[in-house]
């Protein structure tokens, strides 16, 4: 057990080691690497543990293929950058078979062809119980031009660029009906029938937003950015570490889509908790000057204030978001 709890580790670790000069190290979606050519390269690394990050029964292989990628390239969205190639890496139980591999691999394929990534190398072990992924993806960008956390100022809008909740949504359903409902086909965020069917998919196959993130972060008015996997709860949390401020939120202001409010009114849940505190939404989290236009379509939902309380305006609840331990 460790008791500073992951945030507190990771804290632990930055400060164990020097980061040259001019790079990003510990504390942002990537790490920033400067290069000789006037672009910087970014680099995220994630793992997805059975057990922690999802059930082998209550995901289909197509689509933990789809998210184990989609999940990394939200990390080069998060700071504006372009995606150039990915690493798999495995460490397979017995349990896992080679029809489930294929499939596995296909929804990897898919959503990195979506997006022109192409797979450059990995490892593959063997494990003695559980199914351990873990990838990792590289981008680029301008030299400079990306978005840290660190970057937040007083006065500025707080910003998401979608609905939250949706995903938190999905995965109730998800708990509640596993064996029961055949959602583990879903490929296609298009022929889900109903909201139901709509929450599960967007919890099961989340889009990064590197077209919204690339916009972001050629626009100068956009301060802090990144992407929002553990929901704003925690999420926002780091940006006001990382830049020193605090913030309000209009805990109304903060967007639920129609989907997820008919779930929560059927099973008497609240949206808003599960938007704030659920996590796996994907969207951009960003700061910008106050009334400035960033370019797309964004919800505002707060403002950012010096000092370092955060304040959700509108409840007496103190959202707190997912955490590992
Ligand atoms: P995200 O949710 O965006 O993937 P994380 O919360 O996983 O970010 O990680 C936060 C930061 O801590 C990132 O910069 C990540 O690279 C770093 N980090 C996490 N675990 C470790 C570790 N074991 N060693 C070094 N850096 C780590
Ligand atoms: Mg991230």
């Amino acid at each position: 057990m460790i008791e500073a709890g992951e945030f507190g580790l990771i804290e632990k670790i930055r400060k164990m080691y020097m980061v040259p000069e001019g790079f990003t190290g510990i504390g942002d979606d990537c790490a920033v690497i400067p290069q000789k050519s006037g672009e910087d390269t970014l680099v995220s690394s994630d793992m997805l543990i059975e057990g922690v990050h999802f059930l082998l029964d209550s995901i289909g292989p197509w689509q933990l293929g789809w998210k184990s990628a989609a999940v990394n390239i939200s990390d080069i969205a998060a700071m504006g950058g372009t995606p150039v190639g990915s690493f798999l890496s495995f460490a397979l139980p017995g349990s896992v078979g080679s029809e489930w591999m294929d499939a596995f691999l296909e929804g990897y394929g898919c959503i990195s062809n979506e997006f022109g990534i192409p797979l450059l190398g990995g490892d593959t072990t063997s494990s003695p119980e559980r199914l351990c992924i873990s990838v990792t993806v590289l981008g680029r960008c301008k030299s400079g031009q990306c978005k840290r956390r660190n970057a937040a100022k007083p006065g500025d809008m707080i910003c998401v660029t979608g609905p939250l909740g949706d995903s938190a949504g999905g995965l109730k359903v998800i708990l509640a009906e596993t064996g029961k409902l055949s959602l583990q086909n879903l490929s296609d965020i298009s022929k889900a029938g109903n909201s139901i069917e709509r929450l599960v998919c967007r919890h099961f196959l989340p889009w990064p937003r590197i077209k919204e993130g690339k916009i972001l972060a050629g626009c100068k008015v956009v301060h802090a950015m990144m992407d929002i996997s553990d929901g704003i709860g925690s999420d926002l949390r780091h940006i006001l570490s990382e830049s020193d401020v605090g913030a309000v939120v209009d805990v109304e202001n903060v967007p639920v889509s129609d989907d997820l409010l008919a779930f929560c009114a059927e099973n008497g849940l609240d949206a808003k908790e599960l938007a704030i505190c659920g996590g796996e939404d994907y969207e951009l989290l960003f700061t910008a000057e106050d009334g400035s236009d960033p370019g797309i379509p964004y919800f505002k939902i707060g403002h950012i204030v010096e000092g370092d309380s955060l304040i959700w305006k509108g409840t007496d609840k103190d959202y707190m978001g997912f955490k590992h331990f």
